[in-house]
């Protein structure tokens, strides 16, 4: 039976529901400490992103003339521990449910604290055989490294043959695990959507939705 590891953000869920609800989150905040209004600052935030801005959390704090080297951090520390308001995409969760028995797992990159929040409001530690979070084991083994994945090898006692990870990044999602074996399947959606990379970086298979991920799918992989 193959084991089943997805990545998280844009693969299972949109990433930039996160974004709005840490947004959110930063609003309410700069609310109760400057009384700046939640909606002029949110709709400032989303603007600033839209625009492809860096440094948002500055850019804003400075906008509405409350900025401090303490605040930005303020706005981190909000950010990032908020309890975020995001959900499964419709797919995914039909997904997991076909796939009920097999062993399914993430590996994901990411903020430890930030990672864990979303896997908790998405219910994946109770879904999920186990969830990998990269950074728990060192920068270093953020993928491409392959490293997670061969834990996973260890407690399914399975080849990487019989692995396959489902991911939206070419960047970094297939790269160092193809090279080995593993089997991988690109989610066209997210921000990746419209990269194009050398074969190496490539997925095997390329799919628009989860709903092709089924287990007759799974069985004729080669
Ligand atoms: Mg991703």
């Amino acid at each position: 039976m193959m084991v089943v590891v997805f990545d998280l953000d844009d693969t299972l869920y949109s990433e930039v529901t996160f974004v709005y609800s840490g947004f959110r989150a930063v609003a309410n905040f700069l609310f109760g400490i400057y009384a700046v209004s939640v909606i002029d600052s949110y709709l400032f935030m989303v603007k600033q992103l839209e625009q492809g801005r860096g440094r948002i959390f500055d850019e804003t704090l400075q906008h509405f003339g409350v900025f401090s080297k303490k605040a930005v951090l303020q706005c981190i520390y909000v950010y990032r521990g908020h309890k975020p308001d995001i959900k499964l995409y419709e797919d995914s969760i039909e997904c997991l449910k076909r796939l009920n028995g097999f062993p399914v797992y993430v590996v994901t990159d990411g903020n430890k604290l930030v990672q864990k929040n979303k896997l908790v409001a998405l219910g994946l530690y109770k879904t999920m055989n186990f969830c990998f979070i990269t950074h728990r084991y060192g920068v270093k083994n953020a993928k491409p490294s392959t490293h997670c994945f061969l834990k996973i090898c260890e407690r399914e006692k399975v080849e990487p043959q019989e692995i396959v990870y489902i991911g939206d990044n070419p960047h970094k999602d297939f790269v160092g695990i193809k090279a080995l074996g593993f089997k991988t399947i690109r989610i066209m959606r997210g921000h990746f959507k419209d990269v194009v990379k050398p074969i190496e970086f490539e997925a095997q298979y390329q799919i628009q939705s989860l709903d092709v991920l089924t287990v007759d799918f799974l069985r004729k992989m080669k």
